[in-house]
């Protein structure tokens, strides 16, 4: 894989996070792992391939490297998977890369290993770097299995750098540990990377994220079913009410209810006219918080999340459903 030419020159601190013979590299999080890796992967003239709907900050981060982030729009009615023939389209001499993200947040698509090869054939084709952002990989629904992008064949593992962190499988967002594995002359680049900006993660959480993955895991997939209950409630209670359209999830912790059926509509005497519009008369009228679906690349939608109790979500689906009707 090709460094970017700020990697290249860079030299290790001191207190160098990793040795040169490393294939994985823990960072402050996930969020702070692709940071490091779209430092040490893009610069000025590399383009690289987004689906959208994304999660908020690859785009961000493709553009702090100084590289273009290329959206490659998928469509809700095809559950939001990536055509690979759309991908195809998109690939120019300049494409570097293609960023996974599947269960993905914020739209919970995820794929099946046919699926997932269709599009890895078209990357791997074209000769580009594989960035698989699997961080929801064990909040899976209706008895679909996670394949993982490595474990499609040697070849594709050595195109892909892969992306996770105990964040979301073990509910430890505060305890920032992250972390990506793959070619190891990526990751060491990561590793000068963090040497010289943040050195390593806080050890406190090192050993707990440690602690975290020897197990037991028992409870993971007991919580999954019951994100599975709520997923299933949520869904029904956003279909049924007129105007709501909402695909259900396959995996991760959110839907993302089509809400465009509103637009047009007035509330005290205001238009709404996008998904801001939406998630602040939500706010106002229902006093229920959502996220509007334009940072995630798709304005119809607005992002719930359900990783909150099931009474906290009848009662924000109870107060969605009233405050809906007072929109003429
Ligand atoms: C939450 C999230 C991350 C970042 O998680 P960290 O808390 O930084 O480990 C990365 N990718 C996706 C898709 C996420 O939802």
């Amino acid at each position: 894989m090709k460094l970017s030419s700020r990697a290249k020159k860079l030299q290790p601190s001191a207190t160098l996070a990793i040795t040169a013979k490393e294939k994985a590299l823990k960072s402050q999080g996930a969020k702070h792992t692709l940071y490091n890796l779209t430092q040490a992967l893009f610069e000025e003239g590399d383009e690289v391939i987004v689906p959208a709907p994304y999660w908020v900050s690859y785009p961000e981060q493709i553009t702090l490297a100084g590289a273009e982030p290329v959206i490659l729009n998928t469509k809700e009615e095809e559950g939001f998977k990536i055509d690979p023939e759309e991908l195809r389209k998109l690939i120019t001499p300049k494409t570097r890369a293609l960023i996974l993200n599947y269960p993905s947040n914020p739209t919970g698509a995820t794929y099946n290993e046919i699926e997932l090869r269709r599009i890895v054939d078209v990357a791997m084709g074209a000769g580009l770097t594989i960035i698989s952002d699997e961080i929801y990989d064990k909040i899976i629904y209706d008895g679909i299995k996670h394949t993982p992008v490595a474990a499609l064949g040697e070849e594709v593992k050595k195109a892909t750098i892969l992306v996770n962190g105990v964040s979301k499988t073990y509910s430890m967002t505060g305890w920032r540990i992250g972390y990506a594995a793959g070619d190891k002359e990526v990751i060491n680049a990561m590793g000068k990377l963090q040497g010289q900006s943040t050195s390593n993660p806080a050890s406190i959480s090192q050993w707990a994220a440690l602690e975290a993955y020897r197990g037991p895991h028992d409870i993971i997939e007991a919580r999954t079913r019951e994100f599975e209950k709520r997923k299933n409630y949520i869904v029904e209670r956003l279909n049924s009410i007129p105007g709501i359209k909402c695909f259900s999830p396959q995996g991760a912790f959110y839907a993302f209810p089509n809400i465009s059926g509103f637009f047009g509509k007035h509330h005290n005497g205001k238009e709404i006219r996008s998904s801001m519009d939406f998630t602040e008369f939500l706010l106002d009228e229902a006093k229920v918080a959502v996220v509007p679906g334009d940072s995630f690349g798709s304005d119809d939608h607005v992002r719930i999340s359900f990783a909150t109790s099931m009474e906290n979500i009848v009662k924000g689906m109870d107060r969605i459903e009233e405050a809906v009707k007072k929109l003429g």
